[in-house]
């Protein structure tokens, strides 16, 4: 599809780089960018980091384009619904657009606080958008005297890094073992939970928090451990849904969990089918990676984002017999407490761990993870750049545990279980 209109619905890190692979394959048509948020695509990694400790304004997020992408745009106006009959998307403000094409990169939100009276309170905050960030620099400034934590994941332990950074007292309540485990595997997340501990964070792991109470204020919190804390700040960070809202009723196999799509980004119906130019990129997509013996999944990465954007916007072009497919291998990245944490693959599906290089008391180190015999991921921290030569035994199914041939090898323990 060189010419006609194609509208892609989500202006964030997706729906760019979908407009941009549009163009940069040649399609000389009408390009229609629709995004809810009223502000340009900005980049959303630093909003836990350099953000929240205060380096970077969120003015200064913006991401750039590589060519005069002669997009219409149409921000601060959600795209409300889809006809696939009648190849037409309903926005938010009554406007109804044709298309020819279409590219779902509508991503995802932060999970809510279940009790809304509770997450009304002022000093209850989520983080998933620039003027989240906003509102929660704007509280942190003034001082609180413990910041809450709930959910020990990449965000809330990013978040809680960026308020020690800022001298804050903070505790992390986290439901499972180790923070980040349910991505890194348990004992990678203990090694992150001792070194959390060690910058003085209280974090409970096993934990929940069960009340934010205050009147209009938060000002105490409940754990279920049965401790009662003074907070005036919490950051409920239990994770992330789908924005597939929009396209209920519309016939995609789409629901809470995200919009369905082949390796090709292409979407798929109820029935399984392909739907002929639609697809689907970035933290709505739930498809299941060429690579991994696993059930669909989503994959909330930045560098997700970007590969099945680029394989959508050529295939929906190029429209090829044999279409391209995304196989880059999950990765993604968190810095936190002096920690630069690179992930490869998919630690989380491993039975067995094995600290291959480095040390996990002292300095750098990498860990291999494993499942029935084959290597399937990778987490390296502080030593980013050795990850390269993992990619590649995963890429080759190789046997597990890998042989590393490194001056910093330890002798080999292989930690067996659940990763
Ligand atoms: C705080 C934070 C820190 C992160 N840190 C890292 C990191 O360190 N490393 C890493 O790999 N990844 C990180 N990520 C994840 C990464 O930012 C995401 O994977 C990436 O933003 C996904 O891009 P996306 O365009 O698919 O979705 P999103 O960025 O969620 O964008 C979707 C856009 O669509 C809009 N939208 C929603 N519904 C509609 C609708 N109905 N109509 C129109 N527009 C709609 C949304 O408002 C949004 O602007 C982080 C994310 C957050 C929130």
């Amino acid at each position: 599809m060189r010419s006609g209109r194609i509208i892609v619905a989500g202006a964030s890190l997706a729906g760019l780089a979908a407009a941009e692979s549009l163009r940069a394959n040649g399609f000389t048509g009408e390009l229609v960018l629709v995004g809810a948020e009223p502000h340009e695509p900005y980049d959303r990694p630093p909003l836990s980091k350099t953000v929240l400790s205060g380096w970077l304004g969120t003015d200064r997020l913006l991401l750039p384009t590589t060519r005069n992408l002669n997009a219409r745009r149409l921000l601060g106006v959600a795209a409300t619904g889809l006809d696939l009959a009648a190849r037409e998307v309903r926005l938010a403000d009554g406007r109804v657009l044709g298309f020819d094409g279409l590219v779902v990169a509508t991503g995802a939100r932060a999970r809510p606080w279940p009790v809304a009276q509770e997450a009304a309170l002022r000093g209850v905050h989520l983080l998933r958008d620039r003027d989240d960030a906003d509102r929660l620099r704007a509280d942190l400034a003034e001082g609180p005297r413990r910041v809450l934590v709930v959910g020990g994941g990449f965000t809330g332990s990013e978040v809680a890094s960026s308020c020690h950074d800022l001298g804050l007292p903070v505790t992390v309540a986290h439901r499972g073992a180790a923070p980040m485990a349910s991505a890194l595997g348990d004992l990678v997340g203990g090694v992150i939970a001792a070194r959390q501990r060690a910058h003085g964070i209280d974090l409970r792991v096993h934990t929940t928090v069960t009340a934010l109470e205050g009147e209009s204020r938060l000002r105490r919190a409940r754990l279920s451990d049965g401790d009662e804390l003074d907070v005036d700040v919490a950051v409920v960070a239990l994770g992330s849904l789908p924005n597939t809202g929009w396209l209920a009723g519309s016939g995609l196999a789409a629901d809470a969990g995200g919009a369905d799509c082949d390796p090709a980004g292409r979407a798929l119906d109820r029935t399984g089918a392909i739907v002929p130019d639609v697809y689907i990129a970035g933290d709505v997509a739930r498809w299941r990676h060429p690579h991994f013996d696993a059930a669909p999944q989503t994959f909330e990465h930045w560098g997700n984002a970007v590969a099945q954007a680029e394989v959508a916007g050529y295939n929906l072009v190029h429209a090829p017999a044999n279409p391209r497919r995304t196989t880059a291998l999950p990765a993604f990245w968190s810095d936190q407490f002096g920690l630069n944490i690179k992930s490869i693959g998919l630690p989380h599906l491993a039975d067995e761990v094995a600290l291959t290089q480095g040390s996990f008391d002292r300095g750098p180190f990498v860990a291999a993870h494993g499942r029935n015999g084959i290597t399937v991921g990778a987490v390296a921290v502080n030593s980013p750049r050795v990850l390269d030569g993992y990619a590649a035994l995963v890429t080759e199914r190789a046997p597990f545990p890998p042989t590393i041939n490194a001056t910093d090898s330890p002798d080999l323990v292989v930690h067996k279980g659940p990763s």
